[in-house]
């Protein structure tokens, strides 16, 4: 073989190593759909209630109907003496008695709680309805945390104080609420705020609420309790109970029922 020759062919050899490790090196850096696929952990199978409305397999059931067994009073923790009828729960406003909370306590979770106003209320603003869901009831002499409840079907009043505002602090973002008489829902997410070991914030409380099946707090960051006077603050805590309240006003009491828990911890 001629010089020349040797030297084409030579550099024929060499093309073709190249090309072949182009192809090869194509071919490690495509991406495959395997590269995307998680298979563990699974997730826990979960059985769903046989409506939306009803709690699934792996929910704390707080009121069912039946008794107040998982309620206390809030203010000296004795027995809950809120009336139970017709598998229903109804607010008792009488001295004494007052709101009443949870005896379980509870740091990130999913709630479903369903209310209704009575269908004869009377009364105006935010003393026509008033309840409240406390997401976090830190504890006597704190504010805690609202979910406003209230009749806000034709009810002028302040926005972050009607029906499903966080309130004093974030209004709904529409109101999709019932006529008094019917049956209303809450579904929450709570995400409880974190504290450094000096007692000050780390991250802020996070609420998502859908009222009535329609989405009104969009994981707004609480800027601390929700005070009737005053500027929100927090102070640190780590789990809380939900607390309901009986409202001081004149008005027909509310009722509740199908209350149920989900904990995301
Ligand atoms: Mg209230």
């Amino acid at each position: 073989m001629r010089w020349g020759s040797l030297q084409s062919a030579s550099l024929l050899v060499q093309i073709v190593l190249l090309s072949i490790g182009s192809t090869f090196s194509q071919q490690a850096a495509q991406p495959k759909p395997e590269d995307t696929e998680v298979w563990q952990p699974v997730p826990k199978i979960v059985t769903p209630g046989a409506t939306d409305a009803e709690p699934p397999s792996d929910a704390i059931i707080l009121f069912d109907g039946k008794n107040l067994d998982e309620w206390v009073s809030a203010q000296d923790h004795t027995p809950a003496q809120w009336n139970v009828h017709d598998g229903i729960l109804t607010v008792v406003k009488a001295p004494g008695v007052g709101n009443i909370e949870t005896k379980r306590r509870f740091k990130d979770y999913q709630l479903h709680i369903e209310w209704r106003i009575p269908e004869n209320v009377t009364g105006s603003g935010q003393a026509r309805g008033n309840s409240g869901v406390f997401l976090a009831s830190t504890g006597p002499g704190d504010d805690g945390y609202e979910l406003q409840v209230l009749d806000s079907y034709h009810n002028p009043t302040y926005v972050n104080g009607q029906a499903g505002s966080i309130y004093k602090q974030s209004p709904p973002l529409v109101n999709p609420g019932r006529r008094p008489g019917e049956w209303q829902t809450y579904d929450v997410v709570w995400i409880a705020p974190r504290f450094n070991d000096d007692g000050s914030l780390k991250t802020p409380a996070y609420v998502t609420v859908f009222f009535n099946g329609v989405l009104v707090q969009n994981h707004f960051a609480l800027k601390g309790q929700t005070l009737y006077i005053g500027q929100p603050f927090y102070k640190k805590y780590d789990t809380a109970p939900i607390k309901l309240q009986a409202h001081g006003d004149k008005s027909e009491p509310i009722s509740f029922r199908n209350i149920w828990v989900r904990e995301l911890n």
